[in-house]
């Protein structure tokens, strides 16, 4: 994964986009903590279940919701590393679809998307994707 320099980001970006430069890398650095706090979590879990032997089903349960917990926050950390390197590359905010400019308020809103609303709903409706996650946009939808 390329390795984001934030000082020599800002200096490249457009200025409308550096707003959007730190909201990414906050989130980004909510999620690290997130993910390093689920997995520690998990790693207990696993001692104690291990140490004590005792209702190992529900153990079980716990840390699958808390591995699938990971790969949420996971998968959104991965959708802004591809939107930073998108930054780098000039290509932030361009609809992956159209080529169109994304709204600013979809930007704001999800600093992360890489398609504009015409182009998301277009998929949703021709591949019908799954509804309900923000993320959809991104990622799954390979093109
Ligand atoms: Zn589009």
């Amino acid at each position: 994964m390329a390795k984001i320099d934030r000082e020599e980001l800002i200096q490249k970006i457009p200025r409308e986009q550096q707003d959007l430069l730190e909201s990414l890398l906050e989130k980004r650095d909510q999620l690290v903590d997130q993910i390093k706090n689920l997995s520690a979590a998990s790693l207990n879990q696993n001692r104690q279940a291990g140490e004590e032997l005792a209702d190992v089903g529900g153990d079980n349960f716990m840390q699958e919701m808390e591995l699938s917990l990971v790969g949420e926050e996971e998968k959104m950390y991965y959708l802004i590393e591809e939107a930073l390197e998108r930054m780098q590359n000039g290509e932030y905010g361009i609809c992956n679809d159209c080529g169109d400019k994304i709204p600013r308020g979809r930007l704001e809103a999800i600093p992360y998307a890489k398609l504009c609303v015409g182009c998301k709903e277009k998929r949703e409706e021709n591949e019908g994707m799954p509804q309900g996650q923000d993320y959809q946009d991104a990622e799954e939808l390979v093109e």
